[in-house]
């Protein structure tokens, strides 16, 4: 091609199919005022973490906290249904009721992940593509915990791999399960940033693509993989386990995209 020529355009599936997404670009996002009840929710969040609460506690009733927070009905409201979105509080209704401390779950900020995901185009190629990652470097990670005991404790479970192959499992509790173990890696992971954001991916992929039939096919499969990751985290042997990790998810991955089909270079749905 001579120099200064230009490319032809090429034709990527995206442009067979038009469709819009907004590219990913920043904004004034972090340094805007904050709203009034954007105020009261940071102030609650402060107080939840000042006063030592854990999930199921209560928070005051809304009449002190009208007084303690200083700001009208409305804001509160608004504030405190910010936080129950998000799930770090629930409100429970009727006599007796209020608004109670939630949980810090990574299926949250994957719901709230997905919005964005949405909006910018992303596939479920692309998800597929990160959740592979992102279990390769918990995986990593855990082996290299230094703490043996620790990595005793959280694999201990996934050892036994017999308990994995009882026929008549249940769908939800064997999904369940599933689930459990790379909890159990990320929580090795000794950064809480890395364990709250790298598992938004395999939530967002237990949540979306829907066990409509049985994947007994893949119980068995996923049994043996889960006991020999578990071996070798236990064991301290990172690189190994990086590579049972691949192989796991790919395993699982190519699985989903045969039942996917098409539906791969969708957009990911926020839900
Ligand atoms: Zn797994």
């Amino acid at each position: 091609m001579p120099a200064g020529a230009v490319d032809p355009p090429r034709r990527t599936p995206a442009a067979a199919t038009p469709r819009g997404c907004i590219a990913i670009a920043s904004g004034d996002g972090v340094t805007r005022r904050l709203k009034t009840s954007e105020t009261v929710a940071r102030d609650v969040v402060h107080d939840i973490i000042a006063r030592g609460l854990q999930p199921g506690d209560g928070l005051p009733s809304e009449a002190v906290m009208l007084e303690q927070y200083g700001v009208s009905r409305e804001s509160l409201r608004e504030g405190l249904r910010l936080l129950e979105v998000q799930g770090l509080l629930s409100i429970r209704r009727g006599p007796g009721g209020g608004p109670v401390v939630g949980t810090v779950d990574p299926s949250n900020l994957g719901r709230i992940s997905t919005l964005y995901f949405h909006l910018a185009g992303a596939t479920y190629s692309e998800l597929f593509e990160a959740w592979v990652l992102t279990e390769c470097v918990l995986a990593d990670r855990a082996a290299r915990n230094p703490d043996r005991n620790a990595r005793a404790a959280a694999m201990a479970p996934y050892l036994d791999g017999d308990g994995a192959h009882e026929e008549h499992e249940e769908l939800e509790k064997f999904v369940r399960e599933h689930g459990g173990f790379h909890i159990a890696i990320a929580s090795l992971a000794r950064n809480r940033v890395l364990e709250l954001t790298m598992q938004t991916m395999g939530q967002i992929v237990a949540h979306h693509v829907a066990v409509t039939d049985d994947p007994r096919v893949m119980r068995d499969l996923i049994a043996d993989d889960h006991l020999r990751l578990a071996r070798a985290i236990l064991a301290g042997h990172a690189n190994q386990a990086r590579g049972l990790m691949e192989e796991h998810i790919h395993g699982i991955v190519g699985y989903s995209r045969e039942r996917f089909g098409a539906r791969m270079d969708d957009f990911i749905e926020w839900r």
